[in-house]
């Protein structure tokens, strides 16, 4: 029988019934005899007993409790969540791609080789750097490689005096994460009324202790730091180096590069421009690339080819590197999905990808605007995402960014990034990328717009929303300091009655 899924749907223990069976499994072979030690043995083994389709249809329901970039829109800020082609992961899935081991010798994976020295080129090109290392797992751990380069190189100058790396005040929370990682101390500058750095904040920022810049552009705002040329300036004239965080390099694609605008370091997620899947913790790729000048401080193996003998090989032979920052080569298989979705795209289609990502949050800005409790601050022309602020809407009604973003989720779609960036109170950051259509669009503004209207006339609904999902509203903060994360757990805290859910 269907039926939807609900927020108590049974566990698999809950289903199961004694002697139903989903497999079937060869005879036992009657003399061969196994020789495990006793105190190995399991005493009993407490599965669930259900038929295959019971446990197929379990699943499928689960499943669809869930959200994700197949469903429909998803436009978290920052974070790019657009559509991944398929295509992607049956390369990824290959056999031959998939069954290789790091172990194997260089001669028997000059294929894997050849799509690491291949995407790097790619990302040289798009980026304007001279090196990449693919090592990092993810934007945060491409920050810390890049800083700890940063701090390799000063020292190597003997200017060790050079602890500071300043951060705008819009800036992702990892950037300040990474930098006291690598041991600095973080200076935090305020943004201007624009939402751009503040040039004046800056210059009073760098001195003889500046390590380096950290700048995301378009920022987290989705604007474009206008003034880059002079924040380079300003930033190299002190001796420090720029760093470019390129988490999210939709609003730029193949029309400007960090490498033209100064930077001399920058990390690249693979995972939200060039389309891997991701969310629920990874797995992702942030490289990092570098200026010529730094190359030799990258993290070891790097991918070379040798062009006389057409061989590529890992060159483990450099003296000044930083070490690795992360087990063999990085996550293979999202470098292969980016390789794929870059092939695929080709220059033309990358440049699509900024247009249309860019076209869409202007559109979505401009058929927003104006709505009654949503403000608009700081610059009106966006790059690839906007932020809104529901502060009026909160001091009106009393409805907060995070009520917008439940009542959202009671019309099939998913939330904008919400709080982030900081300096823009209930922020809402939408970023709808260029895999959506404008009929998603309209769709999106129209919710978006028919809750303003709640708020004004019923703002209990949109204050107890979601009504309409497999889940309520969870406390989150009872989630994250107490969790229940087995069912054993669940049980025993059932049994003594400390939940009651
Ligand atoms: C996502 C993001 C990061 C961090 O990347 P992870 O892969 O999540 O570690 C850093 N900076 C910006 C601007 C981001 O959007």
């Amino acid at each position: 029988m269907y039926r939807q899924a609900k927020w108590d749907e049974p566990l698999i223990f809950e289903l199961s019934k004694p002697g139903r069976i989903g497999f079937s499994l060869p005879e036992p072979i009657e003399d061969v005899e196994v020789d495990i030690p006793e105190k190995l043995k399991r005493k009993k083994l407490e599965l669930p007993e259900l038929s295959e389709p019971e446990v197929v249809r379990h699943y499928t329901r689960l499943s669809e409790m869930n959200y994700g970039v197949d469903s429909g829109m998803y436009p978290l800020g920052s974070c790019t969540m657009k559509y991944n082609p398929k295509i992607n992961e049956e390369i990824a899935g290959h056999p031959k791609v998939a069954f290789i081991h790091p172990y194997q010798d260089e001669r028997t994976v000059q294929g894997a080789l050849q799509i690491m020295w291949e995407l790097e080129q790619w990302l040289k090109e798009i980026t304007g750097m001279d090196r990449f290392t693919l090592q990092p797992a993810a934007g945060a751990n491409g920050e810390f490689t890049g800083v700890m380069i940063i701090r390799a190189y000063h020292l190597d100058r003997g200017e060790t005096q050079r602890n500071e790396i300043i951060v705008p005040d819009s800036a992702h929370g990892t950037n300040p994460a990474s930098a006291a990682m690598a041991g600095f101390k973080v200076i935090e500058i305020p943004s201007n009324e624009q939402g751009m750095v503040d040039l004046e904040a800056l210059e009073n920022a760098v001195s003889e202790r500046t390590a380096g810049l950290m700048l995301t552009n378009p920022n987290t705002l989705g604007i474009f730091e206008e003034d880059i040329l002079e924040i380079a300036k300003i930033v190299h004239k002190a001796g420090g180096l720029l760093y470019y965080d390129g988490a999210n390099l939709n609003g730029i694609l193949g029309k400007v590069r960090p490498g033209d605008m100064g930077f001399d370091v920058i990390h690249v997620n693979l995972h939200k421009t060039f389309s891997t899947p991701h969310g629920g913790g990874g797995p992702g790729a942030g490289p990092v690339g570098v200026k010529d000048f730094l190359k030799d401080y990258l993290p070891v193996p790097v991918v070379e080819y040798d062009e006389e003998n057409n061989r590529y090989y890992l060159n483990y032979d450099l003296p000044k590197s930083i070490g690795k920052v992360k087990e063999f080569y990085g996550n293979f298989a999202v470098l292969v999905r980016a390789l794929t979705y870059l092939k695929i795209m080709g220059k033309n289609g990358l440049k699509a990808v900024s247009e249309i990502a860019v076209l869409n949050a202007n559109y979505l800005t401009q058929k927003l605007k104006g709505t009654r409790g949503y403000a608009l601050p700081h610059k009106e022309l966006r790059k690839h995402e906007v932020v809104f602020s529901a502060e009026p809407m909160k001091k009106e009604t009393g409805v907060k960014a995070l009520d917008v973003a439940k009542r959202l989720l009671d019309h099939g779609l998913h939330a904008p990034t919400i709080y982030f960036p900081l300096i823009v109170h209930e922020a809402l950051m939408i970023e709808p990328t260029e895999t959506v259509t404008k009929e998603d669009l309209d769709y999106y503004v129209e919710v978006l717009k028919k809750i303003s209207e709640e708020a004004y006339s019923n703002p209990e609904v949109v204050k107890s929303a979601p009504h309409n999902t497999a889940v309520r509203r969870v406390d989150d903060v009872l989630a994250a300091k107490r969790p229940v994360i087995t069912w054993r757990m669940y049980k025993q805290l059932k049994e003594k009655g400390e939940i009651d859910i």
